[in-house]
């Protein structure tokens, strides 16, 4: 199964894929965590990324495409992904439709996590980053057990860059601009469902297994 994440940053969209990724057994691609993971082994790729990310701009689309064609042929990609935080523009998701045609293959589900810009604002506030080992808190709806440590890894959480207030609503400007298109890209491709990011993480998830033919 070949799934895509679509909605703006923040509304969920990570926590989904990973619950999604553990349930089916597929792989979990986040070009965010790529990118992250360059930065911190201060790879090339990593410091081209680093100076986008910062502003709340997105990676050129060549860069990104290129990578996810990679990333798509290896082995673990076989049997079906989710793709978290890919395609973010037009041109990304043409390319991909692209790069699956020449496997004879399409994009299974796109699924919209639908979330208003305040609760946005609101919620990246309060996320917490592990710079360690990549995994997200929130200080009201998903805390660490100890405060401001991570459970996984025990390094201290930070705030990322791009969630910082400012970086926020210019991501929000991008996504609206950039991402949101794509919702009709994929309604056209006949592939799109939408869920109510607003509800709990758990409903959310129950709602999309159940359109994805699951018994839960
Ligand atoms: P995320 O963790 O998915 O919110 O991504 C964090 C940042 O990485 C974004 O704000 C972009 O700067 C960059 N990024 C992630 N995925 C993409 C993509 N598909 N295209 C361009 N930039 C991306």
């Amino acid at each position: 199964m070949k799934i895509i994440m679509l909605g703006a940053p923040g509304a969920g969209k990570g926590t989904q894929a990973k619950l999604i990724s553990e349930e089916y057994g597929i792989p979990q691609i986040s070009t965010g965590d790529i990118f992250r993971a360059n930065i911190k082994n201060n790879t090339e790729l990593g410091k081209k990324a680093k100076s986008y990310m910062d502003q709340g701009l997105l990676v050129p689309d060549q860069v990104t495409c290129d990578l996810v064609v990679d990333r798509l042929a290896q082995d673990d990609c076989k049997n079906g992904y989710i793709l978290d935080g890919f395609p973010r523009t037009i041109p990304q998701a043409e390319a991909l439709t692209e790069a699956l045609k020449k496997s004879g293959t399409a994009i299974d589900y796109a699924i919209d996590v639908e979330v208003p810009d305040q609760v946005i604002v609101d919620r990246m506030s309060g996320r917490r980053a592990c710079p360690d080992c990549g995994a997200t808190y929130h200080v009201k709806f998903n805390p660490p057990s100890r405060e401001e440590i991570c459970d996984a890894c025990g390094a201290r959480l930070v705030l990322r860059e791009d969630d910082k207030p400012e970086t926020v609503q210019k991501r929000l400007e991008v996504y609206h601009n950039q991402t949101q298109p794509l919702i009709d890209y994929y309604q056209k491709a006949g592939c799109l469902f939408s869920v109510d990011g607003t509800e709990h993480m758990d409903m959310v998830f129950m709602k999309i297994c159940q359109k994805l033919g699951m018994d839960r």
